[in-house]
């Protein structure tokens, strides 16, 4: 069995899907793992350090010639993959439609690892909540880089420096980090979610849950996720969220509801009300935003707040990002490499099931299909 690890090609991607710690463990399974020369290198991971972990360093045409091909994002050109290939990354499917018709064009089993029903067994493979991890824990240190104030209370000669308040709007794992970071730096930390079971995790970390005057402001729907508010709902939601900016220094804004566009819940007349100086990052980019005036990929001010709308956090943090990813990969592979090193595709597991867009021509994944076939480019 040859596992192959090409050097990703998505603009701005510096993590490797495979860290010579996660090979040599494949290794002693009987598995040849062949890496694309610089592979690693962005993250930190050198040739020499796959080398010593009993890696193959190859050119990028043997990398893709592997039985399985680890990525972090899709391959620049799906058809240089091996053709019959079993291919695991993170594909977004639900917004890729034409690249996952080039998948099954090549035939390839692809595995898309943020499909992963979110069970207890499929825990230590779950990339979204590592990648949730790195993004939460790098939006506080960007904001704190951003803002003109410091983030713990100090006691100088020079007199007494308040603490910096963060407001954290959304307490899943991103949220969950970004409070932890925001405490560790001495902040005074608020935070809200619409999933009232969030408070203990929200305090126990050494924040305050803020609280609605009433208590149906929850939405919480399958699978422990959030849904969308009634009109009503969202409405005494935002003014809510408007009281508390005033005093704010810093947002990070984490409110997701998956298969949607992020919930807006900072209008511009909001941003007009906060303190000058003040900074919002925004994590939610990438969906749409949190904040109406985010725009994805870019910093803009606004009525002296700066408001952050940078993706792909997880790659300013390459090393331990590439560490966590791999992994969850490796945990994945569990599933399909047997004991004699063999392949075996198990379609009854949930987890093969769940996370399979591809196989053998066709796309198996009933999401997936209805998305294809509706026609998206
Ligand atoms: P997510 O990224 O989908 O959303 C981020 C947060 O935004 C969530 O906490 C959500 O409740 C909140 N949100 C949505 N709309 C909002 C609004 N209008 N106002 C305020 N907050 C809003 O969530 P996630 O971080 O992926 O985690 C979601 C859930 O999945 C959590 O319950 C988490 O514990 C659970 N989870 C389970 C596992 C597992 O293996 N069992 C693993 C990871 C996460």
């Amino acid at each position: 069995m040859i596992v192959g690890v090409p050097r990703e090609t998505a603009a701005g991607e510096t993590r490797v899907a495979l860290t010579p710690d996660a090979a040599k463990r494949l290794a002693g399974k009987g598995v040849t793992v062949r890496v694309e020369a610089g592979a690693g290198t962005a993250a930190g991971y050198p040739d020499a350090a796959y080398q010593n972990a009993g890696c193959e360093v190859t050119d990028r045409a043997q990398a893709l010639a592997g039985d399985i091909v680890l990525a972090v994002q899709a391959p620049a050109q799906p058809e240089t993959v091996r053709e019959g290939a079993v291919l695991i990354g993170a594909f977004a499917p639900l917004t890729n439609p034409g690249l996952v018709r080039a998948f099954a064009q090549r035939k390839l089993t692809t595995f898309s690892l943020e499909l992963l029903p979110r069970i207890t067994r499929a825990q230590s493979m779950d990339i979204l909540s590592s990648m949730s991890t790195v993004a939460g824990y790098k939006a506080v240190l960007i904001a704190a880089a951003a803002s003109g104030k410091f983030f713990p209370m100090l006691v100088t000669a020079a007199g007494t420096i308040a603490p910096s308040r963060v407001f954290v709007l959304g307490a899943g794992v991103a949220g969950l980090q970004a409070i932890a970071t925001a405490r560790r730096l001495g902040a005074i930390v608020e935070a809200f979610d619409v999933r009232p079971a969030v408070k203990e995790q929200v305090e126990s970390l050494g924040a305050k849950f803020v609280a609605a005057d009433t208590s149906d402001l929850t939405a919480e729907g399958e699978g422990g996720y959030a849904k969308e508010m009634s009109e009503e709902q969202h409405r005494r939601e935002l003014e809510l969220i408007h009281g508390r900016l005033k005093d704010t220094d810093v947002v990070i804004a984490t409110a997701l509801i998956p298969g949607k566009p992020a919930p807006r819940l900072i209008t511009a007349a909001m941003v007009r009300d906060m303190k000058p100086g003040s900074v919002i990052v925004d994590l939610a980019a990438e969906m749409g935003g949190n904040c109406e005036l985010t725009e994805k990929g870019k910093d803009v001010v606004h009525h002296g707040v700066t408001i952050i709308g940078r993706t792909n956090l997880p790659a300013t943090t390459p090393h331990d990002a590439s560490q966590m990813y791999a992994r969850n990969l490796t945990a994945f592979l569990g599933l399909l490499i047997g004991k004699e090193g063999q392949l075996t595709l198990n379609f009854e597991d949930e987890i093969i099931a769940g996370t399979c867009i591809t196989h053998d021509g066709g796309i198996p994944h009933a999401r997936v299909t209805q998305l294809v076939e509706g026609g998206a480019a």
